[in-house]
């Protein structure tokens, strides 16, 4: 067909060949195809990009980050060696501003070695120019587990709601895999597998099996989670986990694309939009904690960002702010990075932080 993209050609010769495509394995490739993914050919973030995350609002965001890690570093009992990792880095602005942020306590500086988790080579040379002139030691790895042995601090701000999500839809007959197709116009439509899923019912909360027929219900494969949970239980360190998401698990879609700052179909113009769900922090904690390590909170955006003393930061930054517009803005950053409702992110972004037993509990988690 003529004006399709790449990736919309090779999505449909793989429907074609295989037949119908689960959710999670359409969303997989709309991000990650090694060369038409919407990851792999673009930096998407910012304000001429088609997002905002909460580092690239406001510096403030960053720099709390990094004195939560040195606190978590001196509850480790200061290790002459650690490893602080990032999923997902973006543009590096958050890693940026955490160190920067740290240089008032050079023991932590000094012990730090820098892991990023990319799979995107486009934002990977944007990490690397935002990051070298810090001259600390740096490394690349495409996942975790490519990250070397030893005690960790880990951060992933916006990095779960990317991994892909698989839907099942509740019938008469048990829940069946939600998948896509090439319907009866010529264009990508969901469908349902036709036999359900063996034994789904058993891995789902009550409240969740006793949902209505035509019920969504979304789950991510768990091997992130647990790799993450079986690191810290073995190697140590502490894992600092913000995203949109939920505390309770139940039903409902929420998988949604976003293009040049406006919602978009997901199924229409794959690899040319991000496509994000949220995160099912319920899932997560049962994951990682399986694994051997404790969990703490969820708890809201604006309560965790509150504890750690965004107030005073603000007033800080508001004091050495040289026209009236720049102290403007940091009302506004920080309105938007702890306000509640639709505008605000205080509410719908949780945090939280699973961490080897001997750290104890980690700021901003009392
Ligand atoms: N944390 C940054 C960027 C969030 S966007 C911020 O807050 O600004 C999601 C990030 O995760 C991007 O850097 C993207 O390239 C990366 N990413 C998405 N899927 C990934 C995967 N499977 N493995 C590694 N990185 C991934």
């Amino acid at each position: 067909m003529a004006g399709l993209s790449p990736l919309e050609t090779e999505i449909r010769r793989r429907i074609s060949a295989a037949g119908p495509m689960p959710v999670g394995e359409y969303m997989g490739l709309c991000l990650g195809h090694p060369e038409f993914g919407y990851y792999i050919t673009r930096d998407p973030l910012g304000r001429r990009g088609d997002f905002i995350t909460a580092p690239e609002i406001s510096q403030m965001f960053g720099e709390l980050i990094g004195l939560w890690m040195a606190t978590v570093w001196t509850q480790m009992g200061s290790p002459e060696r650690i490893r602080v990792v990032e999923l997902g880095p973006g543009r590096g602005t958050l890693m940026n501003d955490a160190l920067r942020a740290v240089q008032m306590i050079p023991a932590f500086r000094e012990a730090l070695v820098v892991h990023l988790v990319e799979i995107s080579p486009a934002l990977e040379n944007a990490q690397e120019r935002t990051l070298e002139h810090l001259g600390v030691p740096m490394s690349w790895h495409p996942t975790l587990e490519d990250v070397p042995k030893g005690p960790a601090i880990i951060i992933a701000n916006e990095f779960f709601d990317a991994l892909p999500i698989n839907h099942a839809v509740k019938t008469a007959r048990g829940w069946h895999e939600r998948q896509i197709e090439i319907g009866p116009e010529g264009k990508f439509a969901f469908t349902l597998a036709p036999d359900p899923i063996a034994h789904f019912d058993m891995l789902l909360p009550a409240g969740v099996r006793a949902a209505p027929e035509q019920s969504i219900f979304e789950w991510r494969d768990d091997k992130v989670a647990m790799n993450l949970g079986k690191r810290l239980a073995d190697q140590g360190g502490a894992a600092l986990v913000i995203d949109y998401g939920h505390a309770d698990q139940g039903v409902g879609e929420t998988l949604q694309a976003v293009g040049n700052h406006a919602y978009a179909d997901p199924l229409t113009t794959p690899g040319e939009v991000d496509i994000t769900a949220h995160v099912d922090f319920r899932a997560l904690s049962l994951a990682v904690e399986a694994m051997g390590a404790e969990g703490f909170g969820p708890i809201d955006q604006s309560t965790f960002l509150g504890r750690l003393g965004i107030e005073t930061r603000a007033a800080a930054l508001k004091k050495k702010a040289t026209s009236r517009s720049a102290s403007a803005d940091v009302d506004a950053a920080l309105a938007r990075l702890i306000g509640h409702g639709r505008t605000g992110m205080g509410e719908l972004f949780k945090v939280a932080c699973f961490a080897n037993a001997s750290v104890g509990v980690p700021p901003g988690f009392a």
